[in-house]
């Protein structure tokens, strides 16, 4: 029994024009790495995209992409017209990677396999899309919806989707996106329907210090953050929807000698539900005054008490997108036409902004495989059977939305 949106994608995959994009995909693959060679070696760490953003703007540009601007916070957006003023399809990747300047990015090729940090995650996607575009050309294929390709800035870490806050909140296209597409890393085994949130805090705990030996007795600033952290460490926290924490980075201090005055750490809170992600939060903050108050009735505050200051460093939404919608089920049935089978599944990724905003976002695979994602040893197999056929299902997805003319 073949479902609505099993019937869409075999006759769109069987129609002259799609198979002319497909073949066009195939014909032009070495093409497509010679392009994730040279923007995996234009580096792009966090805050730092431009270099890479423009080197995919003249790219999109040669290969026809209309309207192309780089915006106020760095995505680069360009628009593929459909047939009339149709809902808006936005197909993205992101620019940067988790990597900082200096690491070396040149591209290290053994067969078919190609080893640089950040080539999948998320470089090969930046390539896949250009890709796209010149099939769609070569088939001189007309959309309903326009298409608009976005190359953006601060998926990763601390960039905290920064790209996705403009694009969704107050860029030119904000209110027009009806669709969001996500391209994020090779692996085409699963679909994101559900993006995790994440809350992220840097805790700075300050005190009066003093030299460890003489001023002993006074309040310790890092007695109340390992207080913290401790307790953090013990919280019961469901299993599903899946809900976590971490104590993950930290400093401070001055000297062997001395009660320090300053110390910091940062935590990461993940929950699938948003609804768990604010209990967890509250949790934690009021852990943090806990913490505090125990210091200070434990030891003198004769010259100053400890005190602490919260500082969110991230917030990444919760959201997920219905199994059952249109989006999620034309990507399931593409992927299944090209001999995959995908599992829907939860992430965080640049889909979790529109997703949190009630508008259908997924995120799939770019094709091929790869693994070793943000260590220095990433890498992607561009063998061509694999990589060419993850393009196909993805552009086969993408069509199915935009709808052929
Ligand atoms: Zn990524």
């Amino acid at each position: 029994m073949t479902d609505e949106a099993e019937q869409v994608i075999a006759e769109l995959i069987q129609t002259p024009a799609f198979r002319s994009a497909a073949a066009t995909l195939e014909r032009e693959h070495s093409r497509t790495i010679e392009e994730i060679v040279r923007l995996t070696e234009t580096a792009a760490p966090p805050f730092q995209e431009a270099a890479r953003g423009k080197l995919w703007l003249d790219l999109a540009r040669a290969n026809g992409l209309q309207e192309l601007e780089m915006d106020a916070v760095g995505n680069v957006t360009g628009l593929r017209r459909g047939t009339g003023n149709g809902p808006l399809l936005c197909v993205a990747a992101h620019l940067d990677t988790v990597f900082p300047p200096g690491t070396a990015v040149t591209v290290r090729r053994e067969g078919t396999k190609l080893f640089a940090p950040g080539v999948g995650d998320d470089t090969r996607s930046l390539a896949v899309l250009l890709a796209w575009m010149r099939a769609l050309d070569a088939a001189a294929i007309r959309t309903r919806a326009d298409i608009l390709f976005v190359a953006d800035v601060g998926e990763e870490g601390l960039g905290d989707l920064r790209g996705m806050r403009h694009l969704f909140q107050e860029g030119r296209y904000t209110d027009r996106i009806a669709a969001f597409i996500t391209v994020d890393s090779p692996n085409m085994e699963q679909i994101v329907t559900g993006g995790v949130g994440s809350k992220r805090y840097r805790i700075q705990f300050t005190g009066p210090g003093g030299h460890s030996y003489g001023a002993f007795g006074l309040v310790n600033p890092l007695y109340a953050m390992a207080d913290l952290t401790g307790r953090l460490g013990r919280f019961d926290v469901p299993v599903s929807p899946k809900t976590t924490f971490s104590a993950s980075v930290t400093g401070g201090g001055t000297s062997i000698n001395a009660i320090p005055n300053s110390v910091w750490t940062e935590y990461d809170l993940r929950s699938e539900s948003a609804q768990e992600l604010d209990r967890l939060e509250q949790r934690f903050l009021a852990l943090v005054d806990t913490a505090v108050a125990a210091e200070n009735a434990v030891r003198s505050t004769r010259n100053g008490p400890v005190s602490a200051r919260a500082v969110k460093i991230g917030d990444r939404p919760a959201g997920r997108t219905p199994e059952t919608h249109v989006l999620v089920r034309y990507a399931q049935a593409a992927l299944a036409a090209h001999g995959f089978t995908a599992r829907l599944g939860y992430s965080s990724t640049d889909a979790n902004l529109p997703m949190s905003l009630g508008i259908p976002a997924i995120k799939i695979g770019s094709g091929g495989t790869g693994g070793r994602g943000h260590s220095l040893e990433e890498w992607i197999d561009v063998e061509p059977e694999a990589s060419v056929r993850g393009m196909t299902a993805g552009l086969a997805t993408v069509l199915a939305v935009a709808g052929l003319a």
